[in-house]
């Protein structure tokens, strides 16, 4: 199915006088900051792109989460450079670490032949914790209880446009849940189960897909992601009765159903347990998130967390929060929920979206993921000598301001 203009555009086109919307109403909404105290450096480029860009007009405020306790001259230098309140809040052992039901000896020998495997942050057993806080308990921490938006930032990422309309309002006004900026392709060895499980997840619960589902599953031969036949294809190339889609509605085995707690409850993979279907690696990436939180919050998202959890995928694997949140998306919201933010210039570490340099400006016709994908990598040259102009210039600004 198409993404097209017809379920989401660009809110707003060109810039709007940012002090116009100073004494604007604001979202009742938070930017979320999960960090270490070793990681300071990184959360000051962060947050002084986002004030740069966009928080010297808006003022909306932070809070900092962390599994331990932050430090003083972390705390001192973050409110220095904010322009909203900012609130530092830890994150208790209900939520971070290994739940009481998990077997952890399991658990940590799950983690430990990932490390020998050589799968990204596979052997570091804070990143799994960091996943799954941040795909099941992010929105149930006690100072983001009043909020009902959130913006998410992370150490090391980069704003190089200026940002000058409220997000949250306009996602609220155009009634959108979920919004990002680019989705990529997960990596499959972290990720090896973590389709059947959604998958089953949809089917137990009669849930039938509002468009968005399509996304993440692999087209199969001879199309393309959005459900189009490839041009070069000729019609009788086309697979007609491929046995490998033959079993769409056959039931999963039993074995994948299952919800008793213990970790390294997942099988061995049966791709032919997948209804057919196949996981095509695509998310949203995370690290650049506005969301509502009720999403999360819903009986719904809760039921689908609770049965990941309980798969033990996030010690057995190194389930990310990108590809949960995107599945669960996809399992229970529409295209029309979605919001792709175009128009952000954004980049964290290696990967970025450069509006300027990409088919982002106009509205899209392809699916999220081509788009994104391509104008990531693709623009990379272009985007760096961007950015270096743009260092350079504020380099200068902080020079003439002290
Ligand atoms: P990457 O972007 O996937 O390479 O992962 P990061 O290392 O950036 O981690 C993702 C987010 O979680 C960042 O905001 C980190 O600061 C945060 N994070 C990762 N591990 C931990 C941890 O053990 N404790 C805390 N407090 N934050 C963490
Ligand atoms: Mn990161």
């Amino acid at each position: 199915r198409k993404i097209s203009e017809k379920h989401d555009k660009v809110f707003v086109t060109g810039c709007l006088d940012p002090n116009v919307q100073k004494d604007a109403p604001r979202a009742n909404a938070a930017f979320v900051v999960l960090a270490r105290n070793k990681e300071l450096d990184g959360v000051l480029e962060s947050i002084k792109s986002v004030e740069r860009h966009f928080n010297r007009w808006f003022n909306y405020p932070y809070v900092f989460l962390n599994d331990g306790e932050f430090n003083s001259t972390f705390k001192e230098t973050i409110l220095n450079h904010t322009s909203g309140t900012v609130e530092f809040g830890r994150i208790g052992p209900e939520h971070w670490g290994y739940p009481e039901w998990t077997d952890m000896n399991v658990a940590k020998e799950g983690i430990r032949k990932q490390g020998d495997a050589a799968i990204m942050y596979g052997g570091m057993e804070s990143y799994h914790h960091m996943c799954r806080f941040y795909s099941g308990f992010f929105y149930k921490h006690e100072l983001l209880q009043k909020y009902e938006w959130y913006w998410r930032v992370e150490p090391e990422i980069k704003y190089f446009c200026d940002i000058t309309y409220d997000p949250f309002l306009h996602m609220a006004r155009s009634n959108k849940t979920y919004g990002f900026t680019i989705a990529v392709k997960e990596l499959k060895e972290t990720v090896p189960n973590i389709f059947r499980y959604a998958s089953a997840f949809k089917r137990t619960h009669n849930l039938t897909s509002q468009g968005l589902w399509e996304m993440f599953v692999e087209p199969k031969e001879g199309f393309n992601q959005d459900g189009t036949a490839k041009k070069d294809a000729k019609l009788e190339d086309l697979p007609k009765d491929d046995p490998k889609y033959a079993d769409r509605q056959k039931p999963l085995p039993e074995d994948i159903l299952r919800t008793e707690p213990g970790a390294g409850t997942i099988p061995e993979i049966d791709p032919e347990a997948m209804e057919g279907e196949v996981y095509n690696m695509c998310h949203f990436w995370s690290n650049f998130e506005i969301a509502r939180l009720d999403f999360f919050r819903s009986r719904l998202y809760e039921e689908f967390f609770e049965m990941m959890d309980r798969s033990g995928g996030f010690w057995m694997e190194r389930w990310g929060d990108a590809p949960i949140h995107s599945l669960a998306a996809g399992a229970l919201l529409s295209p029309a929920d979605i919001h792709y933010f175009r128009d952000f210039g954004y980049r964290h570490t290696t990967i970025q979206h450069c509006p300027a340099n990409a088919p982002a400006r106009q509205l899209p016709r392809e699916p999220y993921l081509e788009q994104t994908t391509l104008h990531s990598f693709k623009d990379r040259g272009a985007g760096e000598k961007a950015m270096r102009e743009e260092d350079e210039y504020w380099a200068k600004w902080d020079g003439e301001k002290e």
